[in-house]
């Protein structure tokens, strides 16, 4: 059984006391919630004070992003040792707006992975079409160069801690949310993938998240699919009923 996860990045927004805020009304209204992980991202220097908030609810911290190493003369970066000192337990890879604003690429992102599998954080490994590369028939292919690029080179023990997110980047912040089949057929290859660079328990045990324009309104219909296990959440994760609802999924029968 892959327990769901249910995530919501909070990308460049919130105020230290905002946070404060918002994660306090989360703690406050997430209840019976022990069959699903719960996990919020905030900026980096809200990481301390969100993380004392949360300390004794089931919600788990994530940094949305980090530096390969671990200390040094990196102005400007995080090393994941430094994320599990401010209360981190899980750290975002690879998400698109990195990809695209900042150029990063599929070998850059695997450095980062593996030195994440160093510390005790678990990644969330981002990964996802353009519209263009849809339009053109090309997805499939897209998302395998990002899963053997981003997996490159770990084992099978490895993927333990590794959490996949397909996020199709037309779907991110847009309002177009993938159809639930959609979504289903690009995560059903992606543990097709698994399979064949791994083998068949790593595919059966990853969890794979889906990401773009999740709201309360359609994530039930996208965690009812077989393959889909939980939800990367950006917009609708600033509200907290919004995002408590969504923690609240309950699959259709
Ligand atoms: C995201 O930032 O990962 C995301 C999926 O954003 P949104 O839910 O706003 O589309």
């Amino acid at each position: 059984m892959r327990k769901p996860i249910i995530a919501g990045n909070w990308k460049l927004n919130n105020t230290i006391t905002e946070s404060r805020e918002l994660s306090t009304q989360l703690v406050t209204g997430l209840k019976n919630t022990e069959d699903r992980e719960i996990i919020i991202a905030p900026i980096y220097t809200a990481l301390s004070a969100v993380a004392e908030v949360i300390k004794d609810s089931p919600v788990q911290l994530a940094a949305q992003n980090c530096y390969p190493e671990t200390k040094g003369a990196f102005t400007g970066e995080i090393s994941p040792e430094f994320l599990q000192d401010a209360g981190c337990q899980y750290v975002i890879l690879g998400h698109s707006e990195r990809r695209q604003l900042m150029g990063e690429t599929d070998h850059f992102i695997n450095q980062k992975l593996f030195k994440v599998l160093e510390t005790r954080l678990k990644p969330i490994l981002c990964i996802g079409e353009t519209l263009q590369e849809r339009e053109n028939g090309q997805m499939l292919e897209v998302l395998s160069a990002q899963i053997k690029g981003g997996l490159a080179n770990l084992t099978a023990a490895e993927m333990a801690t590794v959490v996949i997110a397909y996020e199709p980047v037309w779907a991110i912040g847009t309002g177009k949310t993938a159809s639930a089949d959609q979504a289903e057929e690009a995560h059903a290859f992606i543990r097709r993938l698994l399979q064949d660079l791994f083998n068949p328990q790593v595919a059966d045990q990853t969890r794979i998240l889906y990401g773009g324009s999740v709201k309360p309104n359609n994530v039930d219909e996208l965690m009812t699919q077989a393959d889909i296990d939980g939800a990367l959440v950006g917009g609708a994760s600033l509200n907290a009923e919004d995002f408590i609802r969504i923690v609240q999924f309950e699959p259709l029968s």
